[in-house]
């Protein structure tokens, strides 16, 4: 509970600068619940072999196609979708996440208000993402590209010095946890030809910021490669398990993220494998066409009844293609079968509310708020929730719900309106009642300091 608080107030804080000064920065936190689950089982014994508490070391995916990942502050490494696309194993991106976990433990991250990430968007969420925010990133990429990677550049200014003392922890951290370091020296000289491909001082749109802001030198390959080869993890085989979902997630967002005629160029037809048949779903039914979308996931759900991941799809899609009633079914057995995780069930939540029949409000309601009581991160939940709530006439709980998502997107005048708004029709000392307060005096406080920071510039 606490890292998620956490989170949405790093994130509360970034947006109010990114919101108030230049809104052209916002970028995405890519959420998504196969892929979340990846992540945290690969990281987790990397943050437990760092010394961290795994409870509050957290993997953040970011929606940029940029090979990238670093740290801002808190224990969060923060990996572009660019770089999962880009790295040819699970090991690898291990490799990387431990590098960053040494810049944590080394406190090398310098909390900076310029910059950062503003929406989140959820994988799952196609269409409804698409015409939220990539719609418009889609427009300005160009524009966005350039000035996020200056801002990137400017936050990760390290040294050499830091370079090298990451690398070395890196490595400690590698070793301890028993991964080896085979994946972690892969990646570096991956990076180390793309730079000789394009030049090393180039600062043109072709150089990926963790190119440039990892400066990798032949020494610092060869100290790192001499402090992982000598560790008994070296030769020690990859994790098959993680390995196999480390495909599947890596074909989710290729197809979610890329260009669907390059999606399925990687992944042609005659690809009957399931990171194919993955990849190649999201990428008809990103491009409009339902059927071939709907033949992609059956193929899936037939190989894998039980998986709920494969469930999960099914019921976007039929979603996304306007049937929420047949996308209740899918749903419901993707979220118990997922042991109610909260993304997948807040789709379920989504596809109830969108049924747009009285008798499914209490039920979705149910499945809204134990979803946002285990995560409450997750802006569209809240959106939902606040539907029931109005169709339900519950005027200070929808009020309460329009709060938590502006408190959670950094718009903390519109949070402060409707927490106020929420407590004057909630019983007092009520938890929601509280938790209105608690927004109100956040919010508050938020547009005082943004006051503060834009006058000081
Ligand atoms: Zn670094």
């Amino acid at each position: 509970m606490a890292r998620i608080h956490r989170l949405a107030t790093l994130l509360a804080m970034l947006c109010l600068a990114l919101f108030a000064a230049r809104p052209a920065l916002a970028q995405s936190v890519l959420r998504d619940a196969e892929t979340e689950a990846l992540l945290a089982d690969m990281a987790n014994p990397l943050f437990k072999a760092a010394g961290l508490s795994p409870a509050s070391g957290q993997v953040v995916l970011i929606g940029d196609p940029s090979i990238n990942a670093f740290v801002a502050g808190g224990q969060i490494v923060y990996i572009n979708a660019g770089l999962i696309d880009a790295a040819d194993s699970a090991n690898q991106v291990q490799g990387v996440i431990a590098h960053e976990i040494g810049h944590i433990i080394g406190g090398h991250a310098v909390f900076q208000r310029d910059g950062g990430y503003g929406n989140i968007s959820i994988l799952s969420l196609l269409l409804g993402a698409a015409a939220m925010a990539a719609g418009s990133a889609e427009a300005g990429t160009g524009i966005l590209m350039a000035g996020q990677r200056a801002a990137i550049g400017k936050y990760l200014a390290y040294s050499r010095v830091q370079e090298s003392s990451a690398d070395a922890a890196g490595a400690r951290i590698l070793n301890g946890a028993g991964v080896t370091g085979k994946g972690m020296i892969g990646f570096f000289e991956k990076l180390t030809q793309q730079m000789h491909q394009y030049g090393y001082y180039t600062t043109g749109p072709e150089v990926d910021p963790f190119a440039q802001t990892h400066p990798l030198s032949q020494d610092r390959v060869q100290t790192l490669t001499a402090d992982l080869q000598n560790a008994p993890s070296w030769s020690k085989p990859l994790d098959p398990d993680l390995e196999r979902r480390f495909k599947r997630v890596q074909a989710k967002l290729r197809g979610y993220a890329n260009d669907p005629k390059a999606t399925l160029r990687i992944y042609p037809k005659t690809d009957t494998s399931v990171p194919a048949h993955y990849a190649r779903a999201y990428a008809y039914h990103k491009s409009g066409y339902p059927e071939q979308a709907a033949a992609e996931t059956q193929a899936l759900v037939k190989l894998a009844p039980t998986d709920p991941y494969f469930l999960e799809l099914e019921g976007q899609i039929l979603l996304e293609s306007g049937q929420p009633r047949s996308a209740l079914e899918p749903l419901r057995k993707a979220t118990q079968l997922s042991n109610n995780a909260p993304l997948i069930a807040s789709t379920f939540g989504h596809a109830l509310v969108a049924t747009e029949d009285k008798a499914n409000l209490k039920e979705a309601e149910r499945v809204l708020r134990d979803s946002l009581t285990r995560d409450r991160n997750n802006p569209f939940a809240w959106i939902n929730l606040g539907t029931v709530y109005d169709r339900l006439g519950d005027e200070p709980r929808t009020a309460l719900a329009t709060a938590e998502r502006a408190n959670l997107i950094g718009d903390p005048r519109t949070a402060l309106i409707s927490a106020r708004r929420a407590m004057g029709g909630l019983a007092q000392g009520s938890p929601d009642w509280v938790r209105a307060q608690d927004i109100a005096m956040v919010s508050e406080q938020a547009m005082k300091d943004d006051k503060r920071y834009r006058g000081g510039r």
